[in-house]
């Protein structure tokens, strides 16, 4: 059966928290967690057509989660412009910090995988199942495994 990549994102946006890791493999992506160099939280790197991507193992589990998605959403929406990879700083910034500085890789599409993130690790669906049940934005974010000021970023909510 030929999967689309909307039915394997909704396939892992069944339960919560997001299958990142069920959908990384399924679409043959590999994930390493490693220590990066400083201030780079995300790798996407490609060798010979085989993609993986490295995540900072010394970062909180909310932004691993983070960064993930956001190296998946490369790889989703622009695949043709990673070369032979990119890196992401903190602020989801293509660096020259790090080992795979990508000039083409700019805001546009830190953006665009910016909001695939989003989009992945907070479908509507389970936030307003959780709304429902009662659980407040705290709670809601720890179900998802995304920090509380991502959340009411979603939410559009004011945050300390
Ligand atoms: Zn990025």
């Amino acid at each position: 059966m030929l999967e689309t990549l909307t039915s394997r994102v909704r396939s892992a946006q069944k339960h919560a928290p997001v299958d990142l890791e069920g959908l990384a493999s399924s679409l043959g992506l590999k994930v390493n967690y490693a220590y990066l160099p400083a201030g780079i939280s995300g790798e996407l790197v490609s060798d010979n057509g085989s993609f993986s991507i490295n995540i900072n193992a010394g970062d909180p589990p909310t932004r691993q989660r983070f960064t993930l998605a956001h190296e998946i959403g490369h790889y989703v929406r622009h695949r043709d412009l990673i070369g032979t990879g990119l890196d992401d700083d903190r602020a989801y910034r293509s660096t020259n910090q790090g080992r795979y500085f990508n000039t083409r890789i700019g805001p546009k599409q830190e953006t665009e995988a910016n909001k695939f993130a989003a989009n992945l690790l907070m479908p509507w669906d389970l936030i307003e199942e959780m709304q429902e049940a009662g659980l407040n934005r705290s709670q809601i974010a720890g179900q998802l495994g995304v920090s509380e000021h991502a959340m009411a970023i979603r939410l559009g909510e004011p945050y300390p």
